[in-house]
């Protein structure tokens, strides 16, 4: 099958195009740097099935950064039949500085200029015929968003693909043509593939480059010598770029016609919008409240803040089958209304199910197990998809309009002064949705030190499968304690994870992770409204995603927690009253003493145990908190509310009834859960990604420490609040020490190495 490669610079569309292409759902985003490693499909619509493989988003083939090194290596190293070298038509010269590099391969090029609908819009027009004997490559005009111009394009490809081509330069006239004209013969005569290529990136003195040929890098050393250019002097990296630019410039230019000569003295409405946005002081507060609006349209129960000015019962509607689905007391927010309606679904099956299976006879444990175990565990997390999906929503849109990038840049000014550049914050963002890709996304990020720290604290925010957990339980503090909004809490679980994030990083980049912070060049994209289309895809992924894990993972682990904990050590059946002699009651009673200081352990009471052992079962998928809850909230019941499959608040409601747990503990054992080791995928991936088995054992270990240390920090100061005092100086001291110790005023401080003696 023929080969087609999609090379271009970040956020060009190469995604977009690849999507549509091959009928993929790569996730597409508004800013650069998102996809890190190649990916491939297939495209059937012309004569011949033709592989399509996107590559990571590249600037020059003159690598920088891993993600330059895959796309270029792909490309001399694979020999594609064709590369599609994608440019932003909007940006046009200096997205051709790639096309000028990419053509002196030996490998046919055909140029897309993608978003033609966006230059159309603003009224300019390019003509593709001039600017195709201009370059002396076939040159098409596409929309990857509108399904334009793409049938052409592939068809041209082809076309392409069937003629082996000589790579050409822009590189022209001057002594540097002389210099890349000995290289290059120098190069064949070696036997080089691409030898034009080769010798030109020897001659901008490429790093890659000298390591691999060092003979001919002598010879341009020597030709160094000679060569003083008045501008550059001897940097032939700039001067070549510079020759790539002017020709751009001068021969490439004239294809594009402006509706207005000249933009600099109009700003444009992009400009004015990142005035406010990326603003020194304000960028950072409207983020913050950007984000608590999203977090208040997804949990609050109180949208408009006027529910006491409302008569009584207008929006909880009691008596009716929608008793508090729109409101209780306040107005409901979407997502809470989604959840309610769900929820009023699912309880209805699982009653109508556990009567049916108790009329028919069924046996008590069958029942149980049915109802309690698979149905109380399963809907706890079911329960709680609408309300992640419509975060994501709101995540999608802020990223696909261009604002996530800005966060990016805001935060950048800040990260710097930790050690990390802007660039680490787009994997943690990933984070959100799940750690698992953005951990594989910090091979976009240059220095290693940096990139272990970013992996280890990439779990600290908090992904799509811990929101069960900070949702049930903030709902069910809110529900018993009537203590704050469940959106509140939520959005204050989430800021904790970042700072507790940014802290962590401070230290390591001071402390084991020391390197430097490389700087962070990121061009912001432009603002667009989101496609609709392609949030629903996305949407439609974490769904199938999310089923698919419930039906396998959790399903399967809420059997098990419901067996284990029915059953006692001499396997006898236990009815749901004698739950406290299970095997797995056992286990939690056992190591229970452990979770004292975090406040869910010894000093709780009998039923205790299950916040244990549901942290334990986290550690599987984060999920299984919940369905843990669910299962075993469903049995604890029968002592205290009703009888019949729980849903995620309730059944945490349920839980602190019953194990007396106190306000601080639940804080606590949230942010135990979501700063702690991760789910078993994202630990198997930090394994894959970071450089040593050291540093990930390490890792694991660093996750055991901070989350212990965090948990307990808010237990003890939210129980006795004047340990805070305590804390502050154990903190402080601690400072003084790093600092020290970096200024080398410690340098005489020898720790005592610990040595231990075999025994003989
Ligand atoms: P990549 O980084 O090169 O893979 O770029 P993506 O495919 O992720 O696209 C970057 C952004 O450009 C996304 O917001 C797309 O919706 C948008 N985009 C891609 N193609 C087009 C197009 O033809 N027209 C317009 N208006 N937007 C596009
Ligand atoms: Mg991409």
């Amino acid at each position: 099958m023929k080969k087609f490669a999609l090379a271009g610079n970040p956020n060009s569309g190469k995604t977009t195009l690849f999507n549509l292409l091959t009928g993929s759902t790569a996730h597409v985003g508004n800013w650069p740097g998102v996809t890190v490693d190649k990916r491939e499909g297939v495209y059937k619509k012309l004569s011949e099935p033709v592989a399509i493989i996107d590559l990571p988003g590249i600037y020059s083939l003159s690598p920088y950064t891993p993600e330059e090194v895959i796309s270029r290596n792909y490309i001399l190293d694979e020999k594609p039949d064709c590369v599609i070298n994608i440019v932003d038509a909007t940006n046009l010269e200096r997205n051709l500085y790639l096309t000028t590099q990419l053509m002196e391969i030996d490998v046919p090029v055909i140029v897309a200029l993608n978003m033609i609908d966006e230059v159309e819009k603003a009224g300019d027009s390019i003509d593709a015929a001039k600017l195709e004997s201009k370059i002396g490559l076939p040159v098409v005009k596409i929309s990857a968003l509108k399904n334009q111009g793409i049938e052409e394009l592939m068809r041209r490809g082809l076309e392409a693909s069937k003629h082996p081509r000589k790579g050409t330069t822009v590189l022209e006239g001057g002594k540097l043509t002389h210099l890349i004209g000995d290289c290059k013969i120098a190069l064949e005569g070696a036997g080089v593939d691409n030898a034009l290529f080769h010798a030109i990136k020897l001659a901008e003195m490429d790093e890659l480059e000298v390591k691999m040929h060092p003979k001919s890098a002598g010879m341009v050393e020597e030709f160094k010598k000679t060569f003083s250019d008045d501008v550059f002097g001897s940097d032939f990296e700039a001067i070549v770029a510079d020759s790539r630019y002017k020709y751009i410039a001068h021969n490439y230019s004239s294809a594009l016609t402006k509706k207005h000569k000249s933009g600099k003295d109009k700003m444009s409405v992009s400009d004015k919008i990142d005035r406010v946005l990326t603003h020194k002081v304000w960028g950072i507060p409207i983020f913050l409240v950007i984000l608590f609006a999203v977090f208040h349209l997804t949990f609050s129960e109180n949208l408009l803040w006027i529910g006491a000015a409302l008569p009584e019962g207008w929006v909880s509607l009691p008596g009716t089958a929608f008793e508090g689905v729109f409101g209780d007391g306040g107005i409901n927010s979407p997502g809470v209304i989604i959840f309610n309606l769900l929820d009023l679904a699912t309880s209805s099956l699982s009653g109508a199910l556990g009567d049916a299976m108790s009329a028919a006879g069924v046996a008590d444990w069958a029942t149980g197990l049915v109802v309690d175990g698979i149905f109380g565990g399963l809907f706890a997390v079911l329960s709680f998809l609408p309300q992640i999906l419509l975060l994501f929503l709101f995540f999608s849109i802020l990223e696909d309009s261009g604002y996530m990038a800005r966060v990016a840049f805001i935060l950048d000014r800040i990260f710097r002064k930790f050690g990390l550049s802007g660039r680490a914050f787009m994997p943690m963002i990933m984070g959100f949705g799940c750690s698992v890709p953005a951990m594989v996304n910090t091979r976009t990020l240059a220095d290693e030190n940096e990139r272990v720290a970013t992996i280890r604290v990439i779990p600290f925010f908090s992904c799509g499968a811990k929101l069960p957990i900070l949702t049930a339980i903030a709902g069910g503090i809110a529900q018993i304690s009537g203590l704050g909004n469940a959106d509140l809490i939520t959005y204050g679980m989430y800021l904790l994870g970042i700072v507790v994030a940014i802290v962590s990083v401070l230290i390591m980049r001071n402390t084991t992770m020391k390197g430097e912070t490389p700087p962070f060049i990121m061009e912001l994209p432009s603002y667009r409204t989101p496609q609709f289309r392609s949030l629903m895809m996305l949407l439609w992924d974490k769904t199938k995603h999310f089923i698919k894990k419930a039906f396998t993972i959790i399903l399967a682990s809420t059997i098990v927690i419901w067996f284990i904990s029915h059953f006692s050590f001499n396997w006898k059946y236990l009815p749901d009253e004698n739950m406290n002699d299970s095997i797995l009651a056992g286990i939690g009673q056992f190591i229970r003493p452990l979770f004292t200081p975090m406040g869910f352990g010894s000093q709780l009471n009998d039923w205790g145990w299950v916040f244990v052992v549901a942290a334990i079962t986290g550690l599987i998928a984060k999920e299984n908190v919940i369905a843990t809850f669910g299962t075993l909230a469903a049995c604890i019941t029968s002592g205290f509310v009703a009888d019949e499959a729980l849903e995620g608040v309730d059944s945490v409601a349920n839980m602190i009834s019953a194990t007396g747990i106190g306000v601080p503990a639940l804080i606590a054992f949230i942010a135990f859960n979501m700063l702690t080791i991760p789910c078993f995928a994202a630990v198997a991936t930090a394994k894959a990604e970071m450089p040593s088995k050291k540093k990930f054992n390490n890792t694991l270990i660093f996750w055991v420490v901070t989350s212990y240390m965090a948990a307990s920090m808010i237990y003890l100061i939210g129980e006795w609040w004047w340990t805070a005092f305590i804390w502050a100086v154990l903190w402080a001291a601690a400072i003084v020490l790093i600092v020290l110790y970096n200024k080398g005023k410690l340098q005489n401080l020898r720790l005592p190495k610990l040595s231990f003696k075999k025994r003989s």
